[in-house]
């Protein structure tokens, strides 16, 4: 008998991805698994319960969905212990998503004590070998490009510089702060729509990619010499060193029309950089687009999950971009997915969970009935490599969030 391969509606308040897409059945099917989805489950990203029969996917209920699910394919793994859903589920089942492992501690001991493998995409290891399956950069990409066009529709002018009979209207100027995968794609987009782009990262390496993007480094009198870790990813910065960086970066984010923002350091809250006193600098009709907003925010004006004006400037804190261009950030989710099941399924379509393999134990997260992944028991409190769940302490979330979960990834 064939594993089979389920895949839910996604519940979680605003989500309009879904884990899996036709196309990517199809990858799923040739490695000889069975592909079960929810009635809907692709609607809101635009894909037709029609188009994934038509790739060999069987239509069910949800019922059906978790019950039979031998894999179960998400976006949000949001597992509620107390949910018929999670009921359903086999012990033996494997799910795989963005599970918020250290947000959500307790539902992820409740699923190990049932017996349930997890797999948490936030955890994919950050190696050349896993890049086809890190679904953190396939989203932030997505992101950076949406970022620039919100705030293209939000502005009240336009990007490119125009000569016309009717006058010369002024390329928009852009600033993007932190020059990651989202940075850079802010970057090119901001470019491909006429925009002058200027961007800072504290990652001084990052100055020859901002500028192989067409855009210029803004260099600040900040001693950043050791801003990156071993693995590539930014430090924080001491106070006084922030407080200094977001006083020299005043001036630019007042001279810009539009301000993208998404610096982010590993295991912690997002810093914040552009404080009150920089927005109310700006022309009114600029835009800052905070991308850093579902960590708190790069902007102290930020207000998560909402579009404010504030001193006339319009702040966007949008928690869920790639969620607004559901058909393409779906596609490249479901190829994170379909990459990782190649690696756990061989030629006769059985299923093997290879803790020897980096990728794999960098993000399984419980397998066997115990908590496996060492941060998580670390962050758990346990003292143990791996512990049985009954050992979770009740109070183990220690404001624990995605945001920590990102920095388990491990070195590139
Ligand atoms: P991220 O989301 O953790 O952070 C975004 C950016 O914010 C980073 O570039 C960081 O340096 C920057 N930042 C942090 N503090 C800042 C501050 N105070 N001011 C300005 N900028 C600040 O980053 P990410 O997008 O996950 O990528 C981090 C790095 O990892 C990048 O170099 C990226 O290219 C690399 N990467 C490599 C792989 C791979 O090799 N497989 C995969 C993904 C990312």
């Amino acid at each position: 008998m064939s594993i089979i391969v389920a895949v839910p509606r996604e519940t979680f308040p605003g989500e309009s991805r879904v884990a899996l897409t036709p196309a990517a059945v199809t990858a799923l099917v040739k490695n000889k698994l069975a592909v079960v989805v929810e009635s809907g489950a692709g609607a809101a990203a635009g894909y037709a319960d029609a188009s994934y029969e038509a790739k060999g996917a069987r239509i069910a209920d949800r019922g059906e969905v978790f019950a039979t699910a031998d894999i179960l394919l998400q976006v949000r793994c949001t597992l509620s212990p107390q949910s018929p859903d999670f009921q359903l589920l086999k012990p033996s089942a494997l799910l795989i998503g963005f599970c918020d492992p250290l947000g959500t501690p307790a539902a992820v001991a409740e699923a190990s004590k049932k017996g349930i493998s997890l797999i948490s995409m936030e955890l994919i290891p950050r190696i050349t070998r896993a890049q086809a399956m890190d679904a953190l950069s396939s989203q932030a990409n997505i992101a950076g490009y949406k970022a620039v066009v919100m705030a293209a529709n939000a502005s009240p002018k336009i990007f490119p510089m125009l000569m016309t009979a009717a006058g010369t209207l002024q390329a928009a100027r852009v600033f993007v702060v932190g020059v990651g995968v989202a940075g850079l794609q802010a970057i090119s987009t901001a470019r491909r729509l006429g925009g002058v782009v200027s961007a800072f990262d504290v990652r001084p390496e990052v100055k020859e990619q901002v500028q192989s993007v067409g855009a210029k480094f803004v260099e600040l009198p900040l001693d950043t010499a050791g801003a990156a870790d071993k693995g590539g990813y930014a430090k924080a910065l001491s106070a006084d060193q922030q407080k200094k960086q977001a006083e020299l970066m005043a001036k630019v984010v007042a001279e810009s029309d539009v301000v993208i923002t998404t610096a982010a350091v590993p295991g912690r809250p997002a810093p914040k950089l552009i404080p009150a006193s920089a927005v109310e600098r700006m022309q009114p009709g600029s835009v800052i687009v905070d991308l850093a907003a579902e960590r708190g925010g790069n902007c102290e004006l930020t207000e998560p999950g909402k579009t404010v004006v504030k001193h006339g400037v319009t702040i966007i804190g949008h928690t869920n971009i790639p969620a607004t261009v559901a058909q393409h950030s779906s596609a490249m989710y479901a190829n994170n997915l379909a990459k990782l099941l190649a690696l756990m399924v061989n030629k006769e379509g059985a299923l093997k969970i290879d803790q020897a393999d980096e990728v794999i134990s960098g993000s399984l997260v419980c397998h066997g009935g115990k908590v496996v992944h060492p941060r998580v028991t670390e962050v758990l409190g346990a003292k143990a490599p791996a512990i049985g769940v009954g050992a979770v302490p009740a109070a183990a979330a220690v404001g624990a969030s995605r945001v920590e979960a990102v920095a388990i990834g491990g070195a590139r």
